[in-house]
């Protein structure tokens, strides 16, 4: 293969997961460069007076797939902890166990039987052949769960999350991710018997200190000390044809010339970026949709209900969901201390942003008393960390652009990946596996290109 390089534009978990598995695969050239002023895109953790904020998002490590995830668990050298999961939904003023299929024992009887009649009879139907098959997410959550469980649960928490009319949000979302519940599990929650759903993240893991960022950190130590260049603070602006078949990466102040690139930048933000190599179509990116998200840290004395987090389906609190991280590991926050995140997502940049900081502080705080999440609250400090794009949306656009513009960019040896480079609601352990697989390719790509 000779001395070849690749760049990788993004230090998050697919640049610097995909390094490692470059260097593994005996790719010793590469230079990975970062916008901002430290790697971890997502999976960033803040310490503030001794509280521990995942400004990310809550991030928990789990994977249907055991071997990535002893991979992750063997970066963290095991340091971390094991939890099941105790996890709830707020629904009308009480803790209701999570996932809603499975915690109907904690309803009033009639909400109970009203759920699982409605179950039954679109189980019946569905069987028979009698119901339209779904088109849409919408659709789909009532052709499966029946009408109770999708308009008290499903659809307003998902509408709420995802701030957009769930007729619009494509099928191929769906796929794989929300599991269908047994008939027979449904029907034990609702008569109080003890059943889990969602089985893939009941156990899970994470960091014994540091937060989530410890992952990021024992990657990023992982590649530089194996040479990897990181540059920080350097968005890139442009990527372009140079001689030889190479690809010239600018970013601000330094230029790169690679064999291949790795594109883990979001897509839709990257049209002037990838413009050269394009062209005409780039102004498609400009299509693609996602959602932004805030996350309001919060420093609470106090006494945290010992769930590890809580969704919240009623437009009457701003978040969607709390994580109480300092459940998830005693060391995020100080003796009598609380660390909590709410996460509220929002239709668009621009109303994201003409909310304060101490607005969203004050107003999330405010909800969070009134949840009674936490006993004998008293606020020390809030934190606010703003995302522009968190949740892709899967509407009909989506795949016609990514499918024209994947096959282009690889032509030139330019790879989209991660969350928001292939534009993928990906996991960590979804894109750790797939920056195995990437290493692969890249490396398949410059033994034909030598
Ligand atoms: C709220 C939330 C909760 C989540 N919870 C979980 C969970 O519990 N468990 C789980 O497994 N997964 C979870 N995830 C998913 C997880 O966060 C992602 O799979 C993962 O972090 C994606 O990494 P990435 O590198 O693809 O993207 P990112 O983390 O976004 O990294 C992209 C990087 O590119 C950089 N960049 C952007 N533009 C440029 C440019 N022009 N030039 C150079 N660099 C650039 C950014 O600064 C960033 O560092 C969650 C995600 C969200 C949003």
């Amino acid at each position: 293969m000779g001395r070849k390089s690749v760049c990788i534009v993004g230090g998050g978990l697919a640049g610097l997961s995909t390094a490692y598995h470059l260097l593994i695969k005996g790719v010793k050239d590469i230079t990975l460069i970062e916008l901002s002023d430290r790697v971890g895109g997502l999976l960033k953790s803040e310490v503030i007076s001794g509280y521990t904020f995942d400004v990310g998002g809550s991030h928990i490590l789990f994977s249907k797939n055991l071997r990535t995830l002893n991979e992750m668990l063997n970066l963290l050298k095991w340091d971390v902890v094991k939890h099941y999961r105790n996890a709830k939904i707020f629904y009308k003023g009480t803790f209701v166990k999570y996932p809603f299929e499975n915690g109907l024992g904690d309803l009033p009887p009639e909400e109970r039987f009203e759920c699982v009649w409605d179950l039954i009879n679109t189980y019946v139907k569905r069987v028979k052949g009698e119901l339209p098959q779904p088109k849409n997410f919408r659709e789909w959550i009532v052709y499966v769960f029946g009408n109770a469980i999708a308009s008290k649960y499903l659809i307003p928490y998902n509408e709420k999350i995802w701030k957009v009319d769930l007729s619009e949000v494509s099928l191929e979302w769906v796929e794989g991710r929300i599991p269908n519940p047994p008939l027979e599990d449904v029907v034990k929650s609702a008569v109080g018997l003890s059943v889990e759903g969602y089985t893939h993240q009941l156990n899970f893991y994470y960091p014994s200190s540091g937060g989530i960022e410890s992952l990021a950190k024992a990657l990023s130590k992982e590649i530089v000390n194996e040479g990897v260049e990181v540059l920080l603070n350097k968005p890139v602006k442009l990527i372009r044809k140079s001689i030889n078949g190479k690809l010239l990466v600018e970013a601000e102040g330094v230029e790169k010339v690679c064999d291949a690139v790795v594109f883990t930048a979001p897509l839709n933000r990257s049209a002037e970026v990838l413009s050269e190599l394009l062209n005409d179509l780039s102004n498609s990116l400009k299509a693609l949709r996602s959602i932004p998200l805030a996350v309001v840290g919060l420093a609470v004395r106090g006494e945290a209900l010992p769930y590890h987090w809580v969704y919240f389906p009623s437009s009457k609190e701003l978040f969607h969901r709390v994580a109480i991280l300092s459940n998830f590991s005693r060391s995020n926050a100080p003796e009598g201390g609380v660390a909590l995140i709410a996460e509220v997502s929002f239709r668009s940049l621009d109303e994201m942003n003409a909310v304060s900081d101490d607005e969203l502080i004050h107003k999330v705080y405010q909800d969070l008393e009134g949840s009674g999440l936490v006993r004998n609250p008293k606020l020390e400090f809030g934190v606010v960390r703003r995302w522009a794009d968190a949740y892709i949306i899967y509407d009909t656009i989506r795949s016609s652009v990514l499918k024209e513009v994947v096959n282009k960019l690889r032509i030139y040896g330019v790879y989209p990946h991660g969350r928001f480079g292939s534009w993928e609601y990906l996991n960590m352990d979804a894109v750790y596996e797939k920056s195995a697989k990437l290493a692969d390719e890249v490396v398949t790509y410059l033994t034909r290109a030598s």
